[in-house]
């Protein structure tokens, strides 16, 4: 029986390794493993909405051991260390408990056919101060983190004899970054009426998004990114386009151009490369670490290894250029593998193509914008409630492809109910 490890559990590796666990490990046709740092699974696009304060993580984590006993795949919890590629052995390093002690000694697992999921990581691109002093939202502890330290600078700034405003600067205007300054000005109103400050959010609490290129949303149609940068306007957030981050300091954000905004919470979301572990794999890489695939999503350079997601780069064929680090093509990569590694018999492999269905990105609670692609391959805009609609169907495709619909289903309803009784920002 041939044996399947998935390094990754992330958007891609956790679909695939559910999937193959229901086809093949479930009959026995193959051993399944999947891998990851982690005990538990998040959708990383829900990031900001942690980071707000307005999404408990815990509500929306999936267990990997559970999901492994219930799909037929096995777990093993640790960090990917390394690959012997001589004698096919994935290196994972030991289980830790939160207090260092170790639970798990390193383990050594055989393979015939890997997958590496392993995601991406915030690229900061050298600039100066940045990696010391400038917030990431990689993981859900990143999240966390910015949230007690918005909230805690919230109430510091309040207590203080003479109000000195709250500054937040966000640096990088694509869709992390649109996505949490809207969430942050939804999150100081909230905080106002629940009195947990008494800063007044219009004026005393600034969100600025500091932007390179001369408009938000790059990736996207003009058309929506004034629309987003008129909304966020609206919303009383400062967008800063043509500003070139030059330096981050412990209490201020530097461009290019000398201007200097002062900053209490300064976040980086500017780019993304692969982890440093795809550096240790001897494997062929791009110039931001990621691993070069072929068309059929396998290393160039070892046929044994395929890779899927943001840690792998796929030149789409018809437009010639790298696919978008997206959940999206996470998800397109995860099916694919999991049809293409259950085949029975070898042969010439098939070739993966992405479909673009379009993208989405959120404004706050009740406003999104995007393009979808309509079936004559023309570009539909699409704003407002009917947007936002679209943007949650996402993450409810992602839960359908991990759990079924009735559990789904059952899932959005707790998740309505939970948000109708709770607090609109998590405090604690
Ligand atoms: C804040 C934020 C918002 C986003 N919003 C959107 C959006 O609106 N729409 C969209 O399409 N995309 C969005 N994305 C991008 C999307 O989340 C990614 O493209 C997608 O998650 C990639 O899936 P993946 O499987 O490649 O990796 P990931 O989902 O990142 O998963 C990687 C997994 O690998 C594990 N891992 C990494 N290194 C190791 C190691 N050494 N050992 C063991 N395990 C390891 C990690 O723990 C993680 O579970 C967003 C990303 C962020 C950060």
């Amino acid at each position: 029986m041939q044996t399947i490890v998935i390094a990754g559990g992330g958007a891609g590796g956790l679909e695939l390794a559910t999937r193959l666990g229901d086809t093949l490990g479930k009959s026995g046709r193959a051993r399944i493993i999947l891998v990851d740092r982690s005990p538990a699974h998040f959708w990383k696009p829900l990031l900001h909405t942690v980071a707000s304060g307005k999404l408990d993580p815990q509500a929306h984590q999936i267990d990997y051991s559970a999901q492994a006993a219930e799909h037929g795949f096995h777990f093993v919890c640790g960090e990917v260390e390394g690959v012997d590629r001589a004698r096919a052995v994935l290196q994972v390093g030991p289980r830790r408990a939160a207090d260092g002690s170790e639970m798990q000694p390193a383990r050594a697992i055989p393979y015939d056919r890997l997958v590496l999921a392993f995601g991406a990581v915030t690229n900061f691109y050298g600039t100066a101060g940045a990696a010391d002093h400038a917030l990431t939202l990689d993981h859900v502890q990143d999240a966390e983190r910015f949230r007690q330290r918005f909230i805690a600078a919230c109430m510091q700034a309040s207590s203080r004899p003479a109000y000195t405003a709250v500054n937040i600067v966000i640096i990088g205007g694509g869709a992390t970054g649109v996505e949490l300054a809207a969430e942050l000005s939804h999150a100081v109103r909230e905080l106002a009426r629940y009195r947990v400050h008494s800063l007044d959010p219009d004026s005393d609490v600034r969100v600025r998004l500091v932007e390179r290129g001369d408009r938000l949303l790059p990736q996207l149609n003009p058309r929506l990114s004034r629309r987003a940068a008129r909304h966020l306007r609206s919303l009383g957030v400062e967008v800063c386009t043509g500003s070139s981050v030059a330096r981050v300091e412990a209490d201020a954000v530097h461009d290019s151009d000398g201007n200097c905004y002062p900053s209490d919470i300064t976040l980086w979301a500017a780019g993304v490369e692969a982890p440093r572990i795809c550096v240790r794999l001897g494997l062929s890489l791009n110039r931001i670490r990621q691993v070069v695939v072929t068309p059929s999503l396998q290393t160039i350079d070892d046929p044994r290894i395929f890779a899927l997601g943001d840690c792998s780069s796929h030149v789409c064929p018809v437009k010639g250029a790298a696919l978008p680090p997206r959940a999206q093509v996470a998800h397109q990569q995860a099916m694919f593998l999991a049809d293409l590694l259950a085949r029975e018999r070898p042969g010439e492999l098939p070739h993966f193509r992405y479909r673009d269905y379009g993208s989405l990105v959120s404004l706050g609670p009740f406003a999104a914008v995007g393009s979808l692609a309509a079936a004559t391959g023309r570009e539909v805009l699409v704003g407002g409630w009917m947007a936002r609609v679209l943007y949650r169907l996402m993450y409810r495709k992602h839960v359908l492809a991990l759990h079924g619909f009735a559990r789904m289903a059952v899932q959005t309803l707790a998740h309505w109910i939970g948000d109708k009784v709770t607090p609109p920002v998590r405090l604690h």
